[in-house]
């Protein structure tokens, strides 16, 4: 066996999980008098115990492959895929089912409830996955515990730094056990130590086992991850996995 096929098996191995999401050609066209390719044929697939970082430029498509990855917009054409379901034929009900207890939001701006406590905008953020109170202020409590918040559940987000906040946000997103945790920019309202740190809480919680998806345009803290994927003008141009092999996004073209 030659160096490069070692290689390339290295990279199946870790490719072997199940697929938690699956883009097939995704195209977003924003209408309008000019209209706007913002996505143009995106095709990846992110597997279970994945840690993937999505890369490029402002304007680059990043924030609305998150939309549709997080079936918060549909696709104007292609596929997407969450654990195996094609989302173009679940109803908006059903769609807003599968969001609320299969997918985790974290984003640059927090939106924490600036009234209710951190273990309640923990807490709430379970509100429409069907479990009852006290089972997600216990999930709640636990996941804080797990972002090293757990002495600071009482307090209101505007008492805690921003670095604690988007900690709270990672929390919420965790606390349901989603399939995939989906953030965008996550760090871009910190400064840079308390981005790293939660670039480095994002890798703990990955060796636990949940599957991430970071955008960031923070090409020093993509460059720690094992996998990223680089957009450009809505086109996937680059997906390397650390093995250094490049997973050629040829493989996905007939
Ligand atoms: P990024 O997150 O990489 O900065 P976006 O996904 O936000 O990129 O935007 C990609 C392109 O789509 C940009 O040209 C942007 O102006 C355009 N765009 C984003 N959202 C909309 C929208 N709701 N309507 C029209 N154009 C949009
Ligand atoms: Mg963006």
């Amino acid at each position: 066996m030659t160096g490069v096929e070692a290689e390339t098996r290295v990279v199946e191995d870790q490719q072997s999980g199940t697929p938690v999401l699956q883009l097939d050609e995704v195209t977003k066209i924003y209408p309008g008098a000019t209209p706007v390719v913002a996505l143009d044929k995106a095709s990846f697939t992110i597997r279970q115990g994945e840690l993937v970082t999505i890369v490029g430029p402002s304007g680059s498509g990043k924030s609305t492959l998150l939309q549709v990855m997080g079936t918060l917009d549909r696709p104007t054409s292609g596929t997407v895929r969450i654990v195996g379901e094609d989302v173009a034929k679940m109803s908006d009900r059903a769609l807003a089912g599968l969001r609320a207890t299969r997918i985790g939001f974290v984003f640059q701006q927090f939106f924490l409830a600036q009234h209710a406590t951190v273990l309640e905008n923990v807490a709430d953020g379970m509100l429409y996955s069907g479990t009852r109170r006290g089972a997600r202020l216990d999930a709640a409590a636990s996941a804080l515990t797990r972002v090293g918040l757990g002495h600071r559940i009482h307090h209101r987000p505007q008492e805690l730094s921003g670095g604690e906040r988007q900690r709270v946000a990672i929390a919420r997103a965790l606390a349901g056990n989603p399939a995939i945790v989906l953030a965008d920019e996550p760090t871009g309202n910190l400064d840079s130590v308390s981005g790293a740190a939660i670039f480095k809480l994002l890798k703990e919680l990955n060796a636990e086992g949940a599957t991430i998806v970071i955008i960031t345009h923070d090409r020093d803290l993509a460059a720690q991850l094992p996998r990223r994927i680089e957009v450009l003008d809505g086109q996937i141009v680059v997906d390397v996995s650390s093995a250094e092999q490049p997973l050629s996004t040829e493989r996905h073209l007939p």
